[in-house]
């Protein structure tokens, strides 16, 4: 599994996207979006896919991976592009697999905005969703199709997806479609593709399981990587605050109002915690998101839109609902929780420095959590720096002449709170105070 040596130079000798062979069609749509330079994940998968080999690609999310399959196969499906109304001329040809619904969203979009300018039919089906719509689309014919697993099997069950032109499979995100669990369901689907094609798995981590998977589906595959084993992003600047697990949510509304940060994404271990924090931050005033898997797929979608339009500052998410996120420029994401699992941590930290851009992760770590932070450290083979909580700089009013609304309450709903002493150094802030400037939407994700 290694890369050859000519397709070796090649790459090297490729930093353009016109030199990597692209066509006119792409590269305008490149254009439109603000890509002028293939990142390193692009320049070293597109000349492998275009030359027709199957590939293992270990590529962190931010890295521009979406692209790297998406632009090479729109390219090989050009001559089967036509305007035909009928859908017998447009069979499934390329079928992207992807863990969540949220991921799915997001890579069909990608391949909306670089597929502008050809006339190859694409569509996203996941589950959570009324299945009528999805099945228009489908029966219609589409080249291009981005599914969840489950809903996927849905529709080839029903006869609705036809997959036996499919010419090209990607897995994305293989090793957390592991982890839920999809391996039954992406065998049954494998049996209903061609044993023909060209596949391409993507994942951020390569342990024995995913090395398993690409021995099972695909042909002599190459390898390709863009990060070391297990290798944090490069360029995240990691934080670690010791605080104590009932001080929590005072140290994450210090922390983004001592560094001025306008928004982040805040990640919980569990949908019950998700819940809790973000209630807890709404009733402090603070435009708080929450995505989990349990809300419902329009609640998702709002909060994430929320957040991509800036209307809402944090985004409380849990690790499986976090996937497939991109926000362009996502300044932060804080670990409220640390992951049980410590690749989830790099996951998680992908969110923010994305595509060249630097990040800050932001791990609010207790006592209790000691052992994770070490099994971390160890995976991402890096210290993590432990540094004191930011000071807020501003002016004490006495006590006494402090407003009420501004004085810590002891808060009802949460009597667990009541009874410990507070953290002294954020006290209720008025809410404008926590809303700094929205960060820039995702505008090189908006359909074309
Ligand atoms: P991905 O890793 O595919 O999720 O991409 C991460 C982000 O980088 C997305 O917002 C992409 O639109 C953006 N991106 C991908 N490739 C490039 C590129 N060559 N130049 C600039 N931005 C890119």
């Amino acid at each position: 599994m290694e890369v050859g040596e000519n397709t070796a130079a090649a790459l090297e000798a490729a930093t353009t996207f016109e030199e990597l062979g692209l066509a006119p069609e792409i590269l305008r749509a490149l254009g439109d979006m603000g890509y002028s330079i293939p990142t390193p994940i692009q320049k070293q998968a597109i000349p492998l896919v275009l030359a027709g080999r199957d590939l293992m690609a270990q590529a962190q999310t931010g890295t521009g991976k979406t692209a790297a399959f998406a632009l090479p196969l729109l390219q090989k499906m050009i001559p089967h592009a036509n305007g035909s109304a009928s859908p017998a001329r447009h069979p499934v040809r390329a079928l992207v697999l992807t863990p969540t619904r949220e991921l799915a969203i997001q890579v069909h979009d990608s391949v909306v905005a670089y597929n502008k300018n050809l006339p190859l039919r694409s569509t996203v089906v996941f589950g959570g969703v009324d299945m009528k719509g999805q099945e228009a689309d489908l029966r219609g014919g589409v080249e291009i199709l981005v599914a969840t697993p489950g809903r996927l099997l849905d529709h080839a069950g029903n006869k609705v997806a036809q997959l036996s032109q499919v010419q090209f499979l990607v897995l994305d995100e293989a090793d957390r479609m592991l982890d839920m669990g999809f391996l039954p369901d992406l065998k049954r689907i494998l049996n209903l593709l061609p044993t023909q094609r060209q596949t391409l798995l993507f994942s951020a981590t390569f342990d024995d399981s995913i090395v398993g998977l690409a021995r099972s589906f695909l042909r002599n595959p190459l390898k390709v990587e863009v990060a070391r084993r297990n290798t944090a992003a490069e360029l995240v600047e990691q934080v670690v605050h010791k605080v104590r697990e009932d001080d929590k949510m005072d140290a994450l509304l210090q922390v983004i109002k001592a560094r001025g940060i306008s928004q982040a994404l805040v990640f919980t271990r569990t949908k019950i915690a998700a819940d809790k924090l973000g209630r807890r931050l709404q009733k402090r005033g603070v435009q708080t998101g929450i995505i989990h898997g349990d809300k419902a797929q329009v609640e998702r979608l709002a909060a994430l839109d929320g957040f991509k339009q800036g209307k809402v500052q944090l985004l409380v998410a849990t690790d499986i609902a976090a996937r497939g996120i991109d926000i362009v420029e996502l300044p932060c994401v804080f670990n409220f929780e640390l992951p049980y699992a410590a690749e989830d941590y790099v996951h998680r930290i992908g969110r923010t420095g994305r595509a060249g851009s630097s990040g800050l992760a932001i791990s609010l770590v207790s006592n209790e959590e000691e052992r994770l932070l070490v099994a971390i450290r160890k995976f991402i083979n890096r210290d993590l720096d432990e540094a004191p909580l930011p000071e807020i700089e501003r002016p004490r009013p006495a006590a006494a002449a402090m407003p009420a609304a501004l004085v810590e309450q002891p808060d009802a709903a949460q009597p667990d709170d009541a009874a410990r002493p507070r953290m002294g150094r954020l006290r209720r802030e008025p809410v404008c105070a926590l809303l700094l400037p929205p960060i820039k939407p995702a505008q090189a994700n908006q359909p074309a």
